[in-house]
């Protein structure tokens, strides 16, 4: 019994002791779930936290759709350039030599053929890569040279660039330059040539053509003279603070002889041209020469005296001497009727213009792209290029006038007027001319080209032409034989 009882003694304190045993662990689960909780959820849960307020202030610095790029800030510095911040990448600068493809350029900083094809083919509507030109700039920029370039930059013009992107989307994206326009005075006193009066005072070339647009039909710009005078009211347009051409001429003034010539511009959403103080068009139906900046080099003249042949020859044309190359315009408008080539004419186009009026413009280097019989042109634009095809030994353009089927000296003629202002316009025209005219009359003439004006010993006659002595052989050999030649064209 006593064995019994304390058989059963020891069994209960053994399922006592296991209970209390099993208990035991069941804490310690528990305190060791707590342990890991402690351990592992809450930094999970801090981390959490920590992400959703930290989120809000990370977006501000990075744009949530591209991953940041350091180069890519829009930071006014110094080193600014093209949207880049220059300090951040390894910079080669270059220009586009003869023969020079993308390939030749990108190769050789670790960009593959396959990156420079894709991007070639992908791009062609934005930029055609073969359209790279010879003496343009380009930069590379890398940002790890060991790893390769990432943007290759092509520059045209000071006006736009085109930022070719090397390693992320291979895109070609273009970038216009904002362009700020600025109004500007000129002036000056002619002391030698036009051009020369010009670049003295410190004019571009473009303010020079802009000048002699404006006036073109109220001044030949080939009789200008030593004394000769002009102001001019014009846009100019800067980028970055650098002046980089020259935009629209406002207003006009020239004195040519001591005559006065005034040209005011009016534009609105119906006209834009040039107009004189009293409101009358300026510009004409036929231009008055066909080349800008050349000068005569032979007249029309019935009684020519022909140095080779040393006989009387007529020239019934007038001859323009420019240098090869050179754009020459259609002087109206009108129906390109020939663009051929002849052994005496070389390369020339004839235009009718009207009923009564045709022109012919010979021995051009070649014809511009796209004039063909049939084409409608206007005026001023571009037929063909100087030269000296055919019967010519020197470039030059002769340039015939036809009126009624018979070869006329176009410096002669009293061509058709130009359409009036209508009426209603005219006090809007007035408003504008009388502040363009107190501007125009309110600028002095610099003092740097009186002085130059006394100093210097200018030629007599006509100046632009003692500059370069005319080309007597060339223009004789041009024509040999002008009577035929204009009679084959009356035939033609
Ligand atoms: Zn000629």
């Amino acid at each position: 019994m006593n064995s019994i009882n304390s058989a059963k003694d020891l069994d209960l304190k053994k399922i006592i002791a296991n209970l209390k045993r099993k208990n035991r662990s069941r804490n310690w689960r528990r305190i060791k779930f707590g342990n890991v909780f402690l351990a592992m959820g809450l930094p999970l849960f801090l981390y959490l936290m920590l992400h959703l307020f930290s989120t809000p202030a990370t977006a501000k610095v990075n744009p949530p759709e591209k991953p940041v790029e350091l180069g890519a800030f829009e930071i006014i510095i110094p080193t600014l350039k093209y949207g880049f911040a220059l300090d951040t990448f390894q910079i080669q600068e270059g220009v586009i030599e003869h023969n020079q493809f993308l390939a030749d350029l990108l190769l050789p900083h670790r960009v593959d053929y396959l990156a420079i094809d894709k991007i070639a083919r992908d791009n062609k509507a934005v930029f055609d890569v073969r359209n790279l030109r010879v003496g343009k700039t380009y930069t590379i920029l890398s940002r790890d040279t060991a790893v390769g370039a990432d943007y290759f930059i092509y520059e045209p013009s000071v006006y736009r660039y085109f930022v070719f992107d090397l390693r992320s989307d291979h895109r070609i994206r273009e970038v216009e330059r904002p362009i700020e326009t600025r109004v500007e005075h000129a002036a000056g006193v002619v002391n030698s040539s036009l051009w020369v009066t010009m670049t003295q005072n410190g004019y571009s070339p473009d303010l020079t053509a802009r000048m002699e647009d404006a006036l073109a039909w109220s001044i030949d710009f080939h009789h200008i003279q030593k004394g000769d005078r002009f102001k001019l009211v014009y846009e100019r347009n800067y980028i970055d603070g650098q002046a980089v051409g020259v935009g629209k001429i406002h207003a006009a003034h020239y004195q040519n002889l001591g005559k006065d010539y005034y040209a005011i511009r009016y534009e609105n959403e119906r006209h834009d041209g040039f107009y004189d103080l009293e409101a009358r068009p300026m510009e004409r139906a036929f231009l008055k020469a066909p080349v800008k900046y050349s000068r005569i080099s032979s007249r029309y003249n019935l009684r020519r005296y022909h140095p080779v042949l040393k006989t009387m020859r007529p020239h019934f044309g007038t001859d323009y001497a420019a240098p090869r190359g050179t754009p020459i315009y259609a002087v109206a408008d009108g129906v390109v009727t020939k663009a051929s080539r002849t052994r005496g004419n070389g390369n020339y186009v004839k235009i009718k213009h009207d009923k009564v009026y045709q022109t012919q413009y010979l021995h051009m280097q070649r014809h511009a792209k796209g004039i063909r019989p049939g084409v409608h042109v206007k005026q001023g634009e571009v037929i063909g290029y100087v030269g000296s095809t055919g019967l010519a030994t020197g470039p030059h353009v002769c340039f015939r006038f036809w009126k009624n089927g018979r070869q006329v000296n176009h410096l002669r003629e009293n061509l058709p007027p130009p359409e009036p202002m209508p009426e209603a316009e005219i006090p809007a025209f007035e408003k504008i001319r009388d502040t363009l005219k107190a501007t125009l009359d309110a600028i002095v003439y610099p003092e740097s080209s009186r002085t130059t004006e006394e100093q210097k010993e200018i030629p007599k006659g006509d100046v632009p032409e003692e500059e370069n002595p005319p080309a007597t052989k060339e223009d004789a050999v041009s024509d040999t034989d002008p009577v035929r030649e204009s009679s084959r064209a009356v035939a033609g």
